[in-house]
C-alpha cells in the first residue's frame, strides 16, 4: 500500500539534526518534503545529546561560580543540588524544543512520519506498513552509542542512560576518551560526585593539539575528575557493594554505583534495508558519501553521524543538509561542505576550543620550517581573588604557516575558549595571517584579548 498519491521529492530518514535541516532548506525552495522519525524529534542532540549535556554543563558551571562567590564577599551561598529537580526542568525544556521542531516542520511545509523507516527498493520505503515514495532521498539516522562486548558490559550506562538519571550517582567511572567521556566526567565531579575517568591509553583527547592535552590532564590533577589510565576493562561484576569495574592486568575499580560507556557510537544503519536500494555499507557500518554527500545510487544522499564524517557534530549535519538542498533545489550547483577548518568546542571544565589543525598536523603536512608556533598560559581574571588552589590555568596555541603567517590552527584551553572561538573561527577560515591578529586591538580585560596579543 502507498502512502500518496504523488511521490515526494525528498524524504529525509531521520527528524535529527541532519535530516530536518535538509527538508526544511529544500521545502524552502519548493520541494515537496517528508520527515520520517521513529522517536522524538530533533534527534541526538535535542534529546540525548548537546542540548541536556549543555543544561548540565551550565549546572556545573553554576557551581563554579558559587564556588568563588566568597572570593568576592559573599557570604551564605552553600548550595545544595536537587539532582531531580534539574532533571525534570531540563526534560520539559527538551520537552519543548520538540514541539518547536514540529511546528516550525509544519510552518515549513514538510510532512512528519512517524514511525521506523526500511527500503522497500530504491525508490521507496515502509513505514508502519505504509509505503512512501520519493525522487531523493536523505538518510540521516544518526547513531546510538557504542558498548563494550565484555562480560557483565551491559551493567553499566551510555550517555543516553546519563541522561535518564533520577538520582546522582556518588561513585562513578566514566570509560572512554572522547569528548563525551570527558563532558560527562567533568560535570558529575563538578557535580559533586566521585568521578574516575578511564582511558585505554596515557592520556585522554588524543586527536587534540599537544598543548590542549597537556593543560586538560594538568588541570584534572589538580580539580578531578581522577584519570585512571593504561586500564582496558574486561569485565563488570555488581554486587551488594556496588560494580567493581575490572581491567586486563588485574587492576580493579570498587564500590562504584555507576559506569558509564562513552566509548564511541555505532552508526543507525542496522535495519535500514539498504540492500533493497542497492547503497553500499563500510565496514564499519557507515554510509559512504562522496564530496557531495552522495551514496553509490544517485538518488540517495547520506549526511551527519551516519556517514564516516570526520565531524560528528550537529552544526556539521545542518550545514550538510542545508547545501545539499541549495544544490539540489536552489540552482547553487557548486554548494556543499567543505570539511576543512570545522570549529569544536569540548565543555570540560574550563572548556576547550579549537578549529584547523594541530601543530602536529601541520608539521607533518607542511614541513617544520613552514610552520611557527605561538603559544601562552595564563591565570584568567575570574580567578585574581581565589585561593592559589582554585584557580585553572589558561593556555592559547597560534599554528601559523609559512612567511606570511597565516593562522592555520588555534587551540584554547580555558575559561570561556568556548564563547571565544567562534569569531577566531571566521578569521581562519578567511585566511587571517598572525599579522592581522597583532594589527587587531586588544579587547581588556579579558581572556580574548591573549589571542591579539601572543609574541
Ligand atoms: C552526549 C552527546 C553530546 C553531544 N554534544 C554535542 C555538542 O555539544 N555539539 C555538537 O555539535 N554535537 C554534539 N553531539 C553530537 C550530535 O548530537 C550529533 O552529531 C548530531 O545529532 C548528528 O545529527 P544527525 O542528523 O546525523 O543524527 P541524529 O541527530 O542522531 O538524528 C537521527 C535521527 O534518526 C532517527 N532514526 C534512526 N533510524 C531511523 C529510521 N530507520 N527511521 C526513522 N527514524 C530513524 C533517530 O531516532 C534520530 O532521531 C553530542 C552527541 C552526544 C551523544
Amino acid at each position: 500500500m502507498t502512502g500518496q498519491s504523488q511521490p515526494y521529492d525528498l524524504i529525509c530518514i531521520g527528524g535529527g539534526s541532519g535530516g530536518i535541516a535538509t527538508a526544511r532548506r529544500a521545502a524552502a525552495y519548493g520541494a515537496k518534503c517528508a520527515v520520517v522519525e521513529s522517536s522524538r524529534l530533533g534527534g541526538t542532540c535535542v534529546n540525548v545529546g548537546c542540548v541536556p549535556k549543555k543544561v548540565m554543563w551550565q549546572a556545573a558551571h553554576a557551581t563554579e561560580v558559587m564556588a568563588r562567590a566568597s572570593d568576592y564577599g559573599f557570604s551564605g551561598v552553600a548550595p545544595r543540588l536537587d539532582w531531580a529537580a534539574l532533571v525534570a526542568s531540563r526534560e520539559a525544556y527538551i520537552e519543548r524544543l520538540n514541539g518547536i521542531y514540529d511546528r516550525n516542520l509544519g510552518k515549513s511545509g514538510v510532512d512528519v512520519i512517524q514511525g521506523y523507516a526500511r527500503f522497500v527498493d530504491p525508490h521507496t520505503i515502509e513505514v508502519e506498513g505504509v509505503r512512501y515514495q520519493a525522487k531523493r532521498f536523505v538518510i540521516a539516522t544518526g547513531g546510538v552509542p557504542g558498548r563494550p562486548g565484555i562480560p557483565g558490559g551491559d551493567l553499566g550506562i551510555d550517555s543516553d542512560g546519563f541522561f535518564a538519571l533520577q538520582d546522582q550517582p556518588q561513585k562513578v567511572a566514566v570509560v572512554g576518551a572522547g569528548y563525551i567521556a570527558v563532558e560527562l566526567a567533568g560535570v558529575l565531579q563538578q557535580l559533586g560526585s566521585d568521578v574516575q575517568l578511564v582511558v585505554r591509553r596515557e592520556r585522554p583527547l588524543r586527536e587534540f593539539d599537544e598543548a590542549i592535552q597537556t593543560a586538560y590532564v594538568e588541570s584534572i590533577a589538580a580539580h578531578g575528575p581522577t584519570l585512571v589510565n593504561h586500564f582496558t576493562p574486561v569485565g563488570l561484576e555488581a554486587d551488594w557493594g556496588g560494580y567493581t569495574l575490572h581491567a586486563e592486568d588485574g587492576r580493579r575499580l570498587e564500590q562504584l554505583d555507576q559506569v558509564i560507556w562513552a566509548i564511541g557510537r555505532l552508526p543507525n544503519t542496522d535495519e535500514l534495508g539498504l540492500e533493497a536500494a542497492g547503497v553500499d555499507l563500510s565496514e564499519q557500518g557507515t554510509v559512504p558519501v562522496d564530496d557531495w554527500q552522495t551514496t553509490n545510487q544517485p538518488h540517495i544522499f547520506a549526511l551527519g553521524d551516519v556517514t564516516d564524517t570526520p565531524y560528528p557534530l550537529t552544526p556539521v549535519a545542518i550545514a550538510a543538509g542545508r547545501r545539499l538542498a541549495d544544490r539540489l533545489w536552489g540552482g547553487q550547483p557548486e554548494r556543499r561542505l567543505d570539511y576543512r577548518d570545522i570549529p569544536t568546542v569540548v565543555f570540560t571544565h574550563p572548556p576547550i576550543g579549537t578549529v584547523g589543525l594541530t601543530e602536529a598536523q601541520a608539521r607533518a603536512e607542511h614541513g617544520d620550517q613552514a610552520v611557527k608556533v605561538y603559544q601562552t598560559r595564563f591565570t584568567a581574571m575570574d580567578y585574581a581573588l581565589s585561593a592559589p588552589e582554585a584557580k585553572q590555568p589558561s593556555v592559547m596555541k597560534l599554528v601559523c604557516l609559512g612567511e606570511k603567517e597565516q593562522v592555520i590552527g588555534i587551540h584554547l584551553f580555558g575559561v570561556a575558549s568556548d564563547e571565544m572561538l567562534q569569531g577566531f573561527a571566521v578569521a581562519l577560515k578567511m585566511g587571517a595571517t598572525k599579522q592581522d591578529f597583532d594589527d587587531t586591538v586588544a579587547i581588556h580585560p579579558t581572556s580574548a584579548e591573549e589571542l591579539v596579543t601572543m609574541t
